[in-house]
């Protein structure tokens, strides 16, 4: 049992805010200690200040500094990892000569080089495995755990910071915080079976001894004086997670049974757990019963993708936080709709209390929009980015205990931004509206493959087995700086221009010098591949400060789609054109598709996806066109994040891939047959979606397969797919060379199961994070395995 004394849940909370800081602090202050130009102690300075500035803004915003409503969601590089670090759960590989095998390791705790190494590796080991964060950009470490991975409450980091917080040195603000950690569940069925783990090995099955770790835990924060923790088991709501439900529900119920009855005469907080990024009432089962049979205090739901709740048995003695104010994206939102939803939510649960919150951890978007003096101000009126948001979720605390009155004017201050969006000029174009009303099936499908494959035969007149490249060449450092002095206004466009030129020439002559078949001009122009599209579609504005953390000190700064998208004038025409020019072999002209433009930018959420789908793909499609009549015999359009979008609910799943595909489709289907439409997608494990891949009809589909050793060359095989495939024989993400040997044996394996005739000879992804050094010698090995299986053929 809890202590009864402690307090209610807070009336209003937002389940974790971006950590990185307005100024990217953390991100210079890591980058700093990885350089060896600061201490380890300056780095944990740096994260004390930030921490401590965190709780007193979002105490300033208006959460209460005494009952856990502040998260305590810091992290110096990824959630996941804190928890590995906790556990002390360090795989063999990074422990050597610590321990024998006769006597199994212990836990202990982690110091900042093994948390370090564990995130970006060391000399002799790789680091920990990055992966997607459920149907977000950010990317987590996945832990591996085996038989033997020490597991124990090794590390106290987080019960310090909480005393930091609560007990500040500085003699400022004292705020009460609320630990924010992954809940057991979800760690382990995140985690992968240590290397060397027996055949059939499940990490799951260590449940006893994270459970054991996590009690100790939460009974040193409530002998520190936390009212509540927050565990974080999105899991729940992913139909991607590869274990039945029955497994999890098991999972939860034999975890939280432990959790929620400590040992005898030790306490624990509170306990909320919080099921972000899904609707937890599915067809494959019931998530908010099930949570609701736990002995937890309270449950948060995500009421953005969930519907609301009907009456849930056991609900009556818990608070409901209500995830109403969506933490994904940017709108700001209608505070009205909300209250009224919020204001039945508690006769419709039955819930004994409901209390007011974010969908998901506030991580994913932006710190402040008042921090964007260059966006219009009109613009500006209608979003809302993490500040923006604690406010909503305080206006409508207010509004549910007080009564709407007390926060009419707020109320409609929201609903007039709203009404203002809904009519401003920009958000429906009717040019664009009618374009897409006119669209008929002829528009969405090219001629018969085969015809295709013979009309570019002839045209291409291209050996078996061709070499190519993904897109980008290295970004060399005078690259970026040139940009960078472009983009300040301290380099005259004309000169910018040359200065690109040069580069693309460059490229061309090292890819002639090495042989390859199909050239690129390598993108030297692009910051990036979404957001240098957005900056020349009509219907996107871009953010200065926007930063979004993706992993560690990566962040990226997502634009945003606002209007109805339509393409002012050509985009990559000119560059493609001159890199043509420059050569006899052909040039692929290089566009990112419909929905990775979608996936990496904040989108317009007052229209369906599919809609607004439609009309990126629309302009790529006179880009298309425009490329064809220039000449260009290739057109690449990359969907890096095909698979990234599918959404985590199986029941959801067939809807999106219908509209991503058919997207993809009226990008690419105005090609004439002798224009070879080739896409790249990143992701290795695409099990999910090889229907969807052969349904996007693309000449040649290029994907990474090089660090899985061709692994999805068979199920390619069985799924009886028959146009142009490109398994990628270099994994560009590491600046290991491959040797010729190895390339030709992937190649070799490539041959074995599907027709020679469709495979090509590529690396696994763009090279713009890779150096010349290595990316000259992988290439020439690269075309010289090609060369020898040829050859054998
Ligand atoms: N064409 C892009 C490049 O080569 C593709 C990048 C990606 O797939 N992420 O950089
Ligand atoms: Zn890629």
């Amino acid at each position: 049992m809890t202590d009864k004394t402690l307090p209610d849940f807070p009336r209003a909370t937002v389940l974790g805010y971006p950590r990185i800081g307005r100024r990217r602090e953390l991100k210079r202050a890591l980058e700093s200690y990885w350089a060896g130009t600061t201490t380890a102690d300056a780095l944990e300075r740096t994260s004390h200040d930030l921490r401590l500035a965190t709780v007193r803004r979002l105490v300033e915003l208006g959460l209460d500094p005494d009952t856990g409503a502040v998260p305590n969601s810091f992290s110096r590089y990824d959630q996941v990892l804190d928890v590995t670090a906790t556990l002390g759960a360090v795989p063999a590989r990074f422990r050597r000569g610590k321990g024998s095998p006769a006597e199994p390791a212990t836990s202990e705790s982690v110091s900042p080089d093994t948390y370090f190494a564990l995130a970006r590796g060391t000399a002799e080991q790789p680091p920990l495995e990055l992966t997607k964060w459920f149907d977000t950009n950010y990317h987590y470490l996945v832990p591996e755990i085996g038989p033997e991975t020490p597991i124990g409450f090794a590390d106290d980091r987080i019960v310090r910071e909480f005393v930091d917080a609560a007990r500040p040195a500085d003699g400022g603000t004292a705020v009460v915080t609320r630990p924010v950690i992954v809940g057991p569940v979800t760690y382990l069925l995140l985690s992968k079976p240590e290397d060397g783990a027996p055949e059939g090995f499940s990490p799951l099955s260590r449940l006893d001894d994270v459970v054991a770790a996590y009690r100790e835990l939460l009974a040193a924060l409530a002998a520190a004086g936390a009212p509540w923790v927050q565990l974080d088991e999105p899991a729940l709501v992913s139909d991607l997670i590869g274990v039945p439900f029955a497994t999890v529900s098991d999972a939860v119920r034999q975890a939280y049974g432990t959790l929620t009855a400590p040992a005898p005469g030790e306490g624990r907080p509170q306990i909320l757990v919080a099921a972000p990024f899904g609707d937890l009432r599915r067809a494959s089962g019931d998530r908010l019963e099930l949570l609701a049979g736990t002995g937890v205090e309270a449950i948060a739901v995500d009421l953005v993708r969930g519907t609301a709740p009907s009456s849930v048995p056991g609900l009556a003695s818990k608070t409901l936080v209500a995830g109403v104010i969506d933490g994904h994206n940017i709108w700001r939102a209608d505070l009205a709709a909300r209250l009224d939803a919020l204001e039945s939510l508690r006769e419709v649960t039955g819930a004994g209390a409901v209390t007011v919150g974010t969908s998901t951890s506030l991580l994913h978007v932006p710190h402040d929009v008042d921090d964007e003096p260059r966006l219009d101000p009109a613009l500006a009126g209608w979003l809302a980015f993490a500040d923006q948001k604690v406010g909503e979720v305080v206006t409508l605390a207010r509004g549910l205990s007080e009564g709407r009155g007390a926060v009419e004017p707020q109320l409609a201050a929201a609903t007039a931004a709203l009404t203002g969006r809904a009519g401003a000029a920009g958000v429906v174009v009717p040019d664009v509206r009618d374009r897409l009303a006119r669209l008929s099936d002829a528009d969405f499908a090219r001629a018969a493959y085969a015809d295709r494959a013979a009309a570019q035969l002839t045209r291409l007149n291209l050996p078996p087995l061709p070499t190519t490249t993904i897109g980008s060449f290295p970004q060399t450092t005078e690259i970026r700086t040139t940009r960078a002095a472009w983009t300040r206004g301290d380099l005259p466009d004309a000169d910018y221009e040359a200065r690109i030129r040069e580069e693309i020439a460059r490229v061309v002559a090292l890819q002639e010098e090495l042989g390859l078949d199909v050239l690129v001009h390598g993108e030297p122009e692009r910051n990036d591949m979404v957001q240098y599209f957005a900056e020349r579609l009509a219907g996107f504005a871009t953010t200065v400060h926007g930063w979004v953390q993706s992993y560690g000190s990566r962040c990226v700064r997502p634009p945003i789609l606002w209007g109805d998208v339509s393409r002012p004038e050509p985009i990559t025409v000119p560059w493609a054109t001159y890199a043509a020019s420059l050569t006899d072999k052909p040039v692929k002209g290089m566009l990112t598709g419909p929905v990775t433009i979608l996936a990496w930018s904040f989108v317009r959420d007052d229209q369906p996806l599919a809609d607004t789908a439609n009309q990126v793909a629309l302009a790529l499609r006179d880009e298309v066109a425009d490329l064809e009549a220039a000449g260009i015999a290739i057109v690449q359009v990359d969907e890096a994040a095909l698979r990234e979008l599918l959404p985590l609910d199986a029941g959801a799943q067939p809807a999106y891939l219908d509209w991503s595909v058919r997207s993809f489709r009226l990008t690419t289907s105005g090609a004439a047959p002798f224009t070879q439409i080739h896409t790249h997608l990143c992701y290795s494990e695409f099990g999910d979606i090889v229907g969807a891949i052969d349904d996007l009809d693309a000449d040649v589909t290029s994907v990474e397969a090089a660090r899985s050793r061709m692994e999805i060359v068979p199920g390619l095989a069985s799924a009886g797919y028959a146009r142009g495939i490109g398994p990628g024989v270099w994994d560009i993400h590491s600046p290991r060379v491959p040797s010729d040997g190895e390339v030709s044996d992937l190649l070799k394996l490539a041959v074995a199961e599907i027709d020679p005739r469709l495979v090509w000879v590529n690396p696994d992804c763009g090279l713009k994070t890779r150096g010349y050094e290595e990316t000259k010698a992988s290439l020439a090995n690269l075309v010289a395995a090609a060369r020898e299986v040829r050859a054998s053929l």
